[in-house]
This record gives structure tokens, C-alpha cells and sequence, in this order.
């Protein structure tokens, strides 16, 4: 037999690295705007087409290239950032693997001009899927110039694998937040299509912050300082009571790299516990500084994953100096004592009627098949008794709710711990009414068992039917606003707001920019009687952005998803009576009450003969 195994040539390794280094146009910038910092450019500008599909063009006016230079960068493993293996632990630049270059000219089009400081005449290299087309002297600005167009024209599955051009822009900006929130002493800006998104000038990191999330996020910044042998740690984190339920606010950088840590995540989130909102999660900016030789940056081809070599105490000095920064501003003390003996603290409840203090007859807290004990004594409270969600957590004997609701038991034979509870159903059926149960369920009688509904899959589905019958009968009710709102957010959610405004309109949510990433919400959708707009955009977009749903083609579809779900009643929130019929009314009033918008089970029964079989 013939020998088979043969060398790959050149330009199809480099398009296979591509594959894992160069995902996505944001991919490139990423891999640019790096080279271009650690060329020591102090000026940095970005220019997109079509969120990159057409063109990146990165101008920097760092050390420019000699001409020899400029045709070796395209070469795989060339870089002059290493030149041994042990280098590679004293990295203090943001590339060392030379492969961006390589990949990028693999699968794209490349112009490139670059001039060092010293010269009078530039190179100008033009490389078209790994094929150089050009090379010859040019006369340009010192820097480098690089221009990327047609990106993945070679590679139709990659194209086919993009997302819609508000979605590839909005890693864009996130990477570009990511790289100007670590280099803050460097303007960088980002023009999309001819405008603007961010023009950051040089400044320091409190600047740089609120440059690219808005003035608001100011106040809510506490300094972070802390410094040991092994890690300096500085930066901000942001004071629990503006924490809101989404992501975007939280990064770590190590030497001026941004990583992803989720276990330093919950360094911070542990630090915080018991003085957030339920679901909430703080902003943080936090920098660390060590030694390269502690850190490993090559566990990951783009690098946003390292490894600790101490990670452990890494992990202790971070939540120590979390701790201390919240105990210095007086946010621990404080809470802890408002906060004394409870940790529950309420909800931010959402519209679903009027606020009161829940009125229910049944302890939603009690679930009868954890519960143990005796249960022989049902002498207790009144049965109106209505808990507040700290009184709640004081309950300590589940007795005490039922009063009231059950029959007189005295003469009843002596039963198992469990059993009292049956009658407490049927008691409730006789009485003809559902119950809440752990702020989560509904149990409602049926002929055949117990039903349980998910409380907050079934107000999606209502919500949901009722924004498609909007759109599809196109009778938009927009409930005016007395006082229009108006919000700030930051740029890359501005940019995916205003991709959907819209389908918000379509849908009576009148949103319209004000300019600079902020918005002014003059009318809600009439079905939605929503009394905190701002924050159901907030969530809205958190939802939106978890979608898995085609943005581009099904975009009212996803935005009236997303809409349901971030105005839906929330697991914890406890229902009155009146309301939990109504909510079972409009859900058999729905064309498919079984599954949510999302396809998850809103509703199960449990059969009778369950019930006999669990008490055998
Ligand atoms: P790496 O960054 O890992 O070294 P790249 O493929 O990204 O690999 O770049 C290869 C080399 O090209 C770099 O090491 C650097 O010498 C040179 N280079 C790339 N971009 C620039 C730039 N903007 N300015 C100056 N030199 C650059
Ligand atoms: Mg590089």
C-alpha cells in the first residue's frame, strides 16, 4: 500500500487554526486591536461595515513594520513576542502565539499598510485567502493601517454560522468594551456604518467606566484596592442596591487582559450575599496585577480563559478586599442590622395588580412532602392569617396556618405525619379553590388528581397570546405614560434596543432614542399594565439576548417572547385568591395552555391513584 500521509499545505492549516481562533468579525477586531496595544499604540481607531461582514479597518499609530516584517507577520508561528518557550511565562503582551495574522489572511482579504516612525516610506502587503497579491512600497502615516474585507469568503459554513448584523455588532462593542475598559490610558474609538459608538479618550479607569456605561453608574462605584505579595487588586464594584438582573457590568481583567472566571464570580457574589435582591448581580470592574510567571495565559487560543497558579488565594484576598470595600462605604453594617434575624429580602415586585401584602390563606412556604413530625395537634392562628415575606421565614410550626381551614379533626383516628395534609386538599376542593404553593405552583383539583401549573410559564404564555394578537390584528394600544421615562444604557444595549424599537412599537411599547444611548418611553402596550418600564426593557433585553430564536427572521415573534417573559409574574411572588383565578381563566382561555412561548411544561397533573400509592 501507497504511504497516505502527507503534510497539509500552508493556507489550509492556517484555515483550520481560523477555525478557533477568528469565530466571528468580532473575533478579528479582537485579534487586531491587541496587536495594535502591544505595537504601543496610544490612538486606536475601529471602522466596521456591516457589523464586519464587509469591512474592519483598524488604524493604529503604534510601531509600525519593516518591510521584511510585514510579509513575515502572515506567516504562522511568526511573532516577535516570543522567542523561547520560557518567554512564554514572562508574557506581558496581549498576543505570543503568532497566529491571528496567519488565520485572518486565510480566510479574508487583507490590506495592510504600515510605516515605522523612522521611515519615510511604508509597505502596503494585499493577501487574499492566504495568496499574497501585492507587495510594494507605499507612501502612509506611521502606524499601521489593516483592512479586512470579505471575511470567511472562502469558508461558506462559517458565513452561514453568523448571526444577524445586530448580534455580530454587539460582540463587536463587546469586545471593544473589553479592551477599553483594560487599557483605559489608550483612546480608542468604533464607528459603525459612518457613526459613531464610542469615542474614548485616554483617562483613567473611573473615566473610562462611566464613558462607556453612562454617568449614571458613577454614584455606584466603590473603590477597590488592595495589594499583597502575590496579587495587587484595584477597580470598582458597584453598591447592591443597583444591582440589576442581568449581565453586562461584570469583568475581571488579569495584567490587562480581560478573562472570564465564573469561580471569582462567586468570590464576589459569596461577599455580597444577603445584601442583594433576590436574582440580582453587582457590577464589578476588577484588575488584577501579578507576576506572568503566577498565571497561565496558553490554556485557551483566545486567552479569555487563565489559570491561577494560586488560585485558592487568589480567590480569598479577592472576596476579603470585596468584603472590605463593602463594610468601608457602610453597606455591610447597615444592612445587616435593617436586616437583623431575616434574609429575605422582598422581591421588587412586578405589575400584577395592586401591591399588597399577600393575603394567603395557606402557607406557600409548607410543602407537605417535606414536612416531618407531629402533625396531630391542629389547634393554631386564625385562618386568615396572611404572612409579609419576613414574617414568613419566622413560621416554625406550619400548624399554625391551617387553622381554620380544616374540618374539626378531633374525632378523626390517629394518622401518619403526612396524611393531615390530604385533607387540607380536599378541603381546599370542597372549598373550590386553588392554592399557591411555594410562591411557585398552583395546585388546582381536577377530576383526575392534582394539577400543578407553573405560575410564572403560565402569565408568559397569557402575555404572550395577547402580544401576538396585537401584532397579528395590528390593534396596537399603547398605554401613554403621564411622565415619559427616560433611560441610559450602555452602548451595546443601546445598539440591540434600537435594532428592535420597531417591533416594540408594533407591539404599543413606545420607545424612542434620545440620543446618546439613552431612550424615552412614552407608552407601554396597553395589555401588559406595566407600572416599571424601564426595568422590563432592562429585562427584556437580558431576555432577548438568552434567545435562541433566529433574531433576524422571527424578530416580533422574539420580542414579544421576550416581552411576556420580562413582564410575567416572578417565581416568589405571592398571588391573591382573585388573581390566581384569573390567571387559571386566561390560561384554558389560551390557544396552547400546555407549553410556555419557550416550549417548557406549564402545566402537570398528578393522578389520584399517585396520591393513594404515596400513602400506602
Ligand atoms: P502575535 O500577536 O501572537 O505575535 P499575530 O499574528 O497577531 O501574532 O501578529 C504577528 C506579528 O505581527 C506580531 O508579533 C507583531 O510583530 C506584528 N504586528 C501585528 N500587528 C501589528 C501592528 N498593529 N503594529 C505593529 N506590528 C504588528
Ligand atoms: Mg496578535
Amino acid at each position: 500500500m501507497p504511504d497516505i500521509i502527507q503534510l497539509l499545505p500552508d493556507s489550509v492549516a492556517n484555515q483550520i487554526a481560523a477555525g478557533e481562533v477568528i469565530q466571528r468579525p468580532a473575533s478579528v477586531v479582537k485579534e487586531l486591536v491587541e496587536n495594535a496595544i502591544d505595537a504601543g499604540a496610544t490612538q486606536i481607531k475601529v471602522n466596521i461595515k456591516d457589523a464586519g461582514r464587509t469591512l474592519i479597518q483598524i488604524t493604529d499609530n503604534g510601531c509600525g513594520m519593516s518591510d521584511t516584517d510585514a510579509r513575515m507577520a502572515f506567516e504562522r508561528h511568526a511573532t516577535s513576542k516570543i522567542k523561547s518557550a520560557s518567554d512564554i511565562f514572562a508574557i506581558r503582551t496581549m498576543g505570543f502565539r503568532g497566529e491571528a495574522l496567519a488565520s485572518i489572511a486565510a480566510i479574508a482579504e487583507v490590506e495592510l499598510r504600515t510605516k515605522e516612525h523612522d521611515q519615510d516610506l511604508g509597505t502596503f502587503i494585499h493577501i487574499s485567502g492566504s495568496n499574497i497579491i501585492a507587495q510594494e512600497p507605499v507612501s502612509c502615516d506611521s502606524g499601521t493601517n489593516f483592512q479586512i474585507k470579505n471575511l470567511f469568503f472562502n469558508v461558506p459554513a462559517r458565513r452561514k454560522f453568523l448571526k444577524s448584523n445586530p448580534a455580530e455588532l454587539k460582540h463587536i462593542i463587546n469586545e471593544i468594551q473589553r479592551i477599553a475598559l483594560a487599557n483605559s490610558d489608550i483612546s480608542i474609538s468604533l464607528y459603525h456604518n459612518g457613526s459613531a459608538i464610542y469615542e474614548l479618550n485616554g483617562s483613567n479607569k473611573r473615566v473610562r467606566i462611566v464613558s462607556i456605561f453612562g454617568k449614571n453608574i458613577n454614584q455606584n462605584l466603590i473603590p477597590i484596592e488592595t495589594e499583597t505579595s502575590l496579587v495587587k487588586i484595584s477597580g470598582f464594584i458597584g453598591q447592591p442596591k443597583h444591582a440589576r438582573k442581568m449581565f453586562g457590568e461584570q469583568f475581571f481583567f488579569v495584567n490587562q487582559r480581560y478573562i472570564k472566571h465564573p469561580y471569582f464570580h462567586r468570590a464576589i457574589m459569596q461577599a455580597y450575599e444577603k445584601i442583594l435582591p433576590p436574582d440580582a448581580i453587582p457590577s464589578y470592574f476588577i484588575y488584577f496585577d501579578m507576576n506572568p510567571a503566577d498565571i497561565d495565559v496558553n490554556i485557551h487560543p483566545t486567552k479569555t480563559e487563565i489559570k491561577f497558579e494560586n488560585e485558592q488565594a487568589v480567590w480569598q484576598i479577592l472576596q476579603a478586599s470585596v468584603r472590605e470595600a463593602l463594610g468601608k462605604f457602610n453597606i455591610v453594617p447597615s444592612i445587616d442590622f435593617d436586616q437583623a434575624g431575616s434574609v429575605d429580602i422582598p422581591m421588587p415586585l412586578r405589575d400584577y395588580g395592586d401591591v399588597h401584602t399577600p393575603e394567603i390563606k395557606i402557607n406557600p412556604a409548607y410543602n407537605p412532602f417535606e414536612q416531618t413530625g407531629s402533625t396531630k395537634n391542629y389547634s393554631g392562628t386564625d385562618r386568615s392569617f396572611a404572612p409579609t415575606p419576613t414574617q414568613r421565614t419566622n413560621l416554625s410550626s406550619w400548624q399554625s396556618l391551617y387553622k381554620g381551614l380544616e374540618p374539626d379533626f378531633s374525632s378523626q383516628p390517629e394518622t401518619p405525619a403526612d396524611e393531615p395534609v390530604q385533607f387540607r386538599m380536599e378541603e381546599q376542593q370542597t372549598a373550590k379553590s386553588s392554592v399557591q404553593f411555594k410562591n411557585k405552583y398552583i395546585l388546582t383539583p381536577v377530576k383526575s388528581g392534582l394539577m400543578v401549573i407553573d405560575q410564572k410559564r403560565a402569565h408568559e404564555r397569557i402575555l404572550y397570546e395577547r402580544l401576538m394578537q396585537v401584532i397579528e390584528n395590528h390593534e396596537v394600544a399603547s398605554q401613554q405614560q403621564l411622565f415619559p421615562e427616560t433611560f441610559e444604557l450602555n452602548a451595546s444595549d443601546a445598539t440591540l434596543l434600537t435594532s428592535i424599537l420597531p417591533e416594540l412599537r408594533a407591539l404599543g411599547f413606545d420607545v424612542r432614542d434620545f440620543g446618546k444611548n439613552s431612550f424615552i418611553i412614552n407608552g407601554t402596550p396597553g395589555v401588559l399594565h406595566t407600572s416599571s418600564p424601564v426595568e422590563i426593557i432592562e429585562s427584556l433585553l437580558e431576555e432577548f439576548k438568552n434567545s435562541p430564536v433566529n433574531l433576524q427572521e422571527k424578530a416580533r415573534e422574539t420580542v414579544a417572547m421576550s416581552l411576556a417573559q420580562a413582564s410575567s409574574i416572578q417565581y416568589g411572588q405571592a398571588l391573591k385568591p382573585a388573581e390566581i383565578s384569573e390567571l387559571i381563566d386566561n390560561l384554558f382561555a389560551c390557544k396552547t395552555p400546555n407549553f410556555s412561548p419557550k416550549g417548557k411544561k406549564i402545566l402537570s397533573i398528578m393522578p389520584l391513584d399517585d396520591f393513594e400509592k404515596l400513602l400506602k
